[in-house]
Order: structure tokens, then C-alpha cells, then sequence
């Protein structure tokens, strides 16, 4: 007989995180009713709907932030330590082990450090000008070869 068994949390916040998730909660409504706003305007004004991306682009450009889209293939399957890409690298949902140099560490870690990287390598191109990988080195065709950017 196989038996499952789940437990259950309750959050019991003291003022400040209760404050703190008030806050959060009030600056990503600001942000919904924004781009909805946008997309409204752009409506009444017969323009396309914006996609997601470009949502993106005009929601932090409106504050003034800078907007860097990554290319997110392999992100997950890539070894921030030796750059080993492959599918293997992934035993499961949650947690990456490579199996060149046995880095092991949390999936979801080792996607945002790649995806960083790939952000960092971006945007050290739109600033130079020079040559970068597309997703910095999370291509399994990547040997160190630099392509232009694009
Ligand atoms: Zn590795």
C-alpha cells in the first residue's frame, strides 16, 4: 500500500514582511494597470497590441530601466562551471548535476546565473559594439567560436 502524506504551512509574518508584501503586492498592480493603460491607448489609436516582449521594453523604459532579452535556450542545461551543455546535466525538474564535472546545485540557480551571464555578455555587445556568443556559450554548437553581433 503506498501511503501519501502532504503537510501544510501557514506564513505568520510579523509587521515589516507583512508591509514589505503589501508593497509588492501595490507596485505589481501599478505595473499591471500600466500596461494595461498602454495596451488600451494603443487599441483607441488603432495600433497593434503590444506582444510580451515588447511590453517588457516599454514598461521598463517608461522608468527609465534598460530592458536585456535573452535568448533562454539551454539556460538550464548549461553548466555555469565548465560550460558543459547537455540534457543529462538535468536528472530532474529541480536539480542539475553535470555530468562532465560534476557541479551539482539547485535547476532553477543554475538557470538564473546562466541567464545573467547571457544578459551580462549581451549587454557588454550593445556597449561595444564587439563580438559576442548569441547566449554566452549556452549553445551546444558554441566552441568558442565569437559570432557577430546581431
Ligand atoms: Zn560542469
Amino acid at each position: 500500500m503506498q501511503r501519501l502524506q502532504a503537510f501544510k504551512y501557514e506564513l505568520i509574518p510579523n509587521g515589516e514582511q507583512v508591509r514589505k508584501m503589501r508593497q509588492f503586492a501595490g507596485m505589481a498592480r501599478f505595473v499591471f494597470n500600466r500596461g494595461l493603460a498602454l495596451q488600451k491607448e494603443r487599441y483607441a489609436a488603432g495600433e497593434k497590441k503590444l506582444g510580451y516582449a515588447a511590453l517588457c521594453k516599454e514598461l521598463t523604459g517608461w522608468r527609465g530601466a534598460h530592458l536585456i532579452v535573452v535568448p533562454p535556450h539551454h539556460t538550464s542545461r548549461t553548466c555555469p562551471e565548465c560550460g558543459h551543455v547537455a540534457a543529462e546535466n538535468r536528472p530532474s525538474q529541480a536539480r542539475f548535476a553535470c555530468v562532465e564535472c560534476g557541479y551539482k546545485a539547485n535547476a532553477d540557480h543554475v538557470a538564473a546565473i546562466n541567464v545573467l551571464r547571457a544578459g551580462h555578455a549581451r549587454l557588454a555587445c550593445e556597449v561595444s559594439g564587439a563580438v559576442r556568443p548569441p547566449a554566452a556559450g549556452t549553445h551546444r554548437s558554441d566552441s568558442g567560436a565569437a559570432q557577430r553581433c546581431a
